[in-house]
């Protein structure tokens, strides 16, 4: 694959710093808002974060359900950070949502506290060489819990999990498109690409 085409889920949220983000790790992207944008065939899908209500209602009023979540099933590979990540969860705990299901987790939504207790982190990157040193942003993160046991940990903060993968599936609990180390999209686009 030359240059891969992201589909960025626009219905709400951190939908332009991912474009530039993806721009920048040497990727097209488009912006997805209804059923004809999603026609246009991508390679690879971001579910951006922000609210996870508001985005799991405009995925239900634009009918993007269950087209969403049967083109990942087809093996189209999507990468949902902080409320996208939610939305990738089977299951949500405090103020629930309805969700794609397509990785086996429960979302704690505000795990953390309010939006005063956002912070910055160092990652534990356990056996990934890829994101030693990486700072993660931390936005009224979801803790993601009872993982299945395809779940692979990428890495963690305060023995918690913080970016995990399901075959084709990756959620971060943070915001990987807020700093300008771009080694989560890149090691998302790469893992494309091989
Ligand atoms: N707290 C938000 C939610 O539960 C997620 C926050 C974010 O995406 N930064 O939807």
């Amino acid at each position: 694959m030359s240059v891969p085409r992201v589909g960025i889920l626009a219905l709400q949220g951190d939908v332009e710093a991912h474009a530039r983000a993806l721009r920048n790790a040497g990727a097209q992207s488009f912006f997805i808002r209804c059923l004809e944008d999603l026609e246009q065939g991508a390679d690879a899908l971001l579910l951006p974060g922000g609210e996870s209500t508001t985005i799991s209602k405009g995925l239900e009023r634009e009918g993007l359900m269950d087209p969403l979540r049967d083109l990942v099933r087809s093996g189209v590979p999507i990468l949902g950070t902080c409320a996208g990540a939610i939305l990738l969860s089977r299951e949500v705990k405090n103020h629930p949502v309805p969700t794609l299901g397509l990785l086996d987790a429960l979302a704690v939504r505000n795990a953390y506290g309010t939006q005063l207790d956002s912070f910055i982190a160092q990652v534990d990157p356990g056996a990934q060489p890829e994101f030693v040193d990486f700072r993660a942003v931390f936005i009224r993160a979801p803790q993601l819990d009872c993982l299945g046991p395809e779940v692979e940990v990428l890495a963690q903060v305060q023995g918690r999990p913080v970016l995990v993968r399901q075959g084709v599936v990756w959620a971060a609990t943070f915001h990987p498109e807020l700093t300008a180390d771009l080694r989560i999209h890149e090691t998302f686009l790469n893992k494309l690409c091989s």
